[in-house]
């Protein structure tokens, strides 16, 4: 018989105590709450946020392993601390799923949560679970920034430059390939399978949005503004641009993007055909998930600003196009220059819940 006590410690299993206890950890996981001493964080303040990952809306147990359910609802989750320039700290999980799957499916669901919180340096300081119908995975997460050095998304201004890290669209792809039946070990191309991992398992930019924080003892912040491309360039740099009144302008030939990734040599029909420029484009522009830092940087830095990074594994950081005045009247704050040199205005055509949930 599994009864809420079994599960909890099927989840705490994977979550052993740790050698170095957390000088600001005075109660954790067992107690009724738990609770933080903040005077070891010095200098810092503390950066919350909280994230649903819900079945049939945000993944698709038929075709997502438990193990990537649990990595990617921490990633997702904690990819906002890293668009603040925040160093993640601890976390808390609220679980709800049927009882059939309080067994093994939760052992590795809680493996791979376990494995991002690992990778991550995160604790788990508490919870709560329930039966439901579905799963249903709520994750608060919580980290610290130096005290008034936090980005946000507002702080834009004309002139500014616009840069994205590592790649766009390669998460949306790796999800269509996957849903055409494609696996990691069939016969697919570096980019293919690369695009696959970048949706399995995302590599969300931590160390990037520190050193653009400037989380170095006197570093100076470098961005002016960020946020993380959870939801698809058009509508994350929407909401920028919103935040900061501004609009902006951004080049269809500086996008970078996996420009090769066909999956023509897949069997299935439906993926053939992949890797068109305006295929990749489409998915650069509104394919969602792909975790990587959208942000500002005033023109003079923008100049010196390396290509690219030691941190986080190697992040590669493109310049993209510039911050302008916003346009009365226009519908859209966003301005595309296409491969042609024609300006379009950008719709945001990115993921929203109420608009592809069932
Ligand atoms: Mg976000």
């Amino acid at each position: 018989m599994r009864d809420e006590q079994d599960i909890i410690g099927r989840i705490q299993r994977q979550f052993p105590p740790r050698k170095i206890a957390r000088k600001w950890l005075s109660i954790g996981v067992g107690d009724d709450a738990a609770t933080l001493d903040l005077r070891g964080w010095g200098d810092h303040e503390m950066v919350l946020s909280t994230d649903w990952s819900l079945e049939s809306i945000h993944f698709d147990a038929r075709i997502h392993p438990p193990q990537v359910i649990g990595y990617r609802a921490l990633a997702r989750a904690t990819s906002d601390l890293a668009a603040m320039g925040a160093a993640p700290r601890f976390f808390l999980l609220s679980l709800a799923l049927l009882k059939s799957r309080a067994g093994g499916w939760l052992d590795r669901f809680a493996a791979g949560l376990a494995e991002a919180a690992r990778e991550f340096g995160m604790e788990l300081i508490g919870g709560d679970t329930s039966a439901n119908s579905r799963i249903a995975i709520s994750i608060t997460v919580g980290g610290s920034v130096r005290r008034g050095h936090a980005l946000t998304r507002s702080g834009a201004r004309v002139g500014d430059q616009i840069f994205v890290s590592g790649t766009l669209g390669a998460a949306q792809l790796g999800l269509e390939l996957l849903q055409c039946g494609a696996k990691p070990s069939s016969q697919i191309s570096a980019d293919e399978r690369y695009a696959i991992e970048r949706h399995l398992r995302p590599r969300i930019r931590i160390g990037l949005g520190q050193w653009l924080a400037g989380e170095s003892p006197r570093g100076a912040r470098i961005a002016s503004a960020a946020i993380d491309t959870s939801d698809g360039l058009s509508t994350d740099l929407g909401h920028l641009c919103e935040m900061s009144e501004v609009g902006a302008r951004i080049y269809a030939r500086d996008i970078p993007m996996l420009k090769n990734a066909v999956a023509s040599q897949h069997k299935d029909s439906r993926a053939k055909d992949r890797g068109s420029n305006s295929d990749a484009l489409q998915r650069a522009l509104d394919g969602g998930e792909d975790y990587e830092l959208l942000f500002t940087v005033p023109w003079r830095t923008a100049r010196r600003l390396p290509r690219q990074l030691k941190c986080d594994g190697g992040v590669s950081l493109t310049r993209i196009g510039e911050i302008t005045k916003a346009t009365r009247g226009s519908k859209s704050r966003i301005e595309l220059i296409s491969y042609s040199g024609q300006s379009t205005p950008l719709a945001a055509a990115g993921w929203d819940s109420f608009r592809f949930g069932t």
